[in-house]
């Protein structure tokens, strides 16, 4: 495959370090909120590249931090400690608000089809390894004490700006509000990676070391982790174009000074989603989640296919409407594969593996995930028999998980229980519904109705129409590709 490398800032072939296996790391989430949707945009892009790794045959050793400790609220090492802000908001301690946000992080990623890693690891579970460390840095000439903290001393690195001397976007991800000066600091790129002087008179979670009782700094984290499950070569290293400066930089730095050589050659940045009036952000209070757009009767998959129809390099802006018209593509996708049968004919495995090398083609071109969509409207297309578009179709979903087998399967045998589709319908925007009925002209028109209503958010409507329905003994079933009724 190509893709492209924020570190040469080129597309590049994918290489690997030992012929057929890929190191691969992930940085994981903050667990002091749940993730909104911006975040689990980047889960859902790095799960692809996972799944597209494996799908051209490579073994994947994926590797993931749970951030529960020492992440401040601004990404300098100032600011407020983000996992005690959520300790205090919810009256809870710090490792309470971890665990019940990382489940809650597992359960959303779940609901989009995200794999879990090989290894997911708790920063706090691996506190010795972090000392390890960063004494290893202080022995090497890397790092300094300085006003009861450890710093890394980033003026003994031949290049410390990796990613954004040349790209501008990145250059802007650097730079933050609200960072202070810290005068302990002797270059101004210097980082924290143990702290003994907690600006923070409740500091929660407290270690023994060396230097004294403290805790790590944030970036010490994904270096240490990635050493001990990915080994001393890393392949390739994921996480949101915000990661990239200062954190990812900070990575490298402590890696490649402790190893004492090259440590991680490619590096994986997906951009933003962004609302219409800005970033994404938890700390900013109210935010999407995965919960907020089941709450609106969005199938959380309807997320994932829209994230999947544009390119991960390119920023991505969120709206409802933006999220009704996917979710409707989606809907009338599965309601075409339902109708497939799957009994029409054998596989034909010619034409399987001619369709998987024209996948290839397209997906495997930096992760060209809207072209790989778009292989699933060709092979619907493509006039095989139905039993092969099927498999084709199962075939790229290993890559694109959007469950189109499964629903469509699971489709097709409602509509055995209740009746033939009749008509789909468009109620503008883009969305439309399916209507399976007996065929009744003045029922559809209800249904359509009532569809409408609760397009326009007019729920009382849409509710005074179903109660009208089922008073002419007519039940109503919302499905994947759209309304169901039958008589009773
Ligand atoms: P955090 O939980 O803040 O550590 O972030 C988890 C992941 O989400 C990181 O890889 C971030 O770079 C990424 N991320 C944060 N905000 C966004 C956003 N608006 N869109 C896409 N990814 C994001
Ligand atoms: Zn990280």
């Amino acid at each position: 495959m190509y893709l492209y490398n924020s570190a040469t800032h080129k597309k590049e072939p994918f290489t690997t370090h030992t012929p057929g296996r890929v190191e691969m790391y992930t940085c994981g989430p903050t667990v002091y909120h749940f993730a909104h949707i911006g975040n689990l945009r980047s889960y859902i892009m790095e799960d692809v590249l996972e799944k597209y790794l494996r799908y051209e045959g490579y073994d994947v050793n994926r590797v993931m931090n749970i951030t529960d400790v020492g992440h401040l609220s601004s990404d300098a090492d100032t600011g407020e400690d983000k996992m005690l802000m959520g300790a205090k908001r919810e009256h809870k301690t710090v490792l309470e608000i971890a665990q019940f946000y990382t489940d809650a992080f597992f359960a959303d990623c779940a609901k989009l089809n995200i794999k879990t890693p090989d290894t997911v690891q708790p920063a706090t579970g691996l506190i010795p390894e972090f000392i390890n460390m960063v004494q290893g840095l202080l022995d090497r000439g890397y790092a300094y004490i300085a006003g009861g903290n450890v710093y890394f001393d980033t003026s003994k690195l031949a290049r410390y700006h990796i990613f954004f001397d040349h790209d501008q976007e990145d250059l802007q991800v650097g730079v933050r509000e609200g960072v202070e000066e810290d005068a302990n600091k002797r270059n101004k790129n210097d980082f924290v990676l143990w702290f003994t002087r907690s600006k923070f008179e409740d500091q929660a979670l407290k270690w023994d070391s060396p230097w004294g009782v403290g805790y790590p700094g944030w970036h010490i984290e994904c270096s240490a982790i990635s050493l001990k499950y990915n080994g001393e070569y890393l392949d390739l290293h994921c996480g949101g174009i915000d990661n990239a400066f200062p954190h990812h930089t900070n990575e490298i730095a402590q890696s490649e000074s402790y190893l004492g050589h090259p440590w991680c050659p490619q590096w994986f940045h997906v951009h933003h989603l962004n609302t219409d009036d800005g970033k994404m952000s938890k700390s900013k209070g109210e935010f999407l989640t995965v919960s907020l757009l089941e709450e609106k009767g969005y199938d959380p998959l309807a997320y994932r296919f829209f994230c999947l129809q544009s390119h991960y390099r390119k920023a991505l802006v969120f709206s409802w409407e933006n999220l009704d018209n996917a979710a409707g593509a989606y809907r009338k996708l599965i309601a075409r594969i339902a109708a497939l049968d799957p009994d029409d004919g054998a596989v034909d495995e010619a034409v399987l593996e001619a369709s998987r090398q024209k996948f290839m083609k397209a997906v495997g071109n930096d992760l060209n995930t809207s072209l790989g969509v778009t292989a699933v409207y060709d092979a619907l297309k493509a006039g095989t028999n139905d039993a092969t578009c099927l498999a084709v179709i199962g075939d790229y979903d290993r890559v694109l998980s959007l469950s189109l087998t499964e629903k469509a399967a699971a489709l097709r045998k409602k509509t055995v229980e209740l009746g033939e589709i009749k008509a789909t319908m468009s109620i503008g925007a883009g969305a439309s519904i399916t209507v399976t009925g007996e065929g009744d002209p003045a029922v559809d028109a209800l249904v359509l109705k009532r569809a409408e209503a609760k397009k326009a958010k007019s729920f009382a409507e849409a509710d005074r129409i179903r109660n009208e329905l089922r008073a002419q003994g007519i039940e109503l079933t919302d499905t994947p590709a759209g309304v169901v009724w039958k008589r009773v």
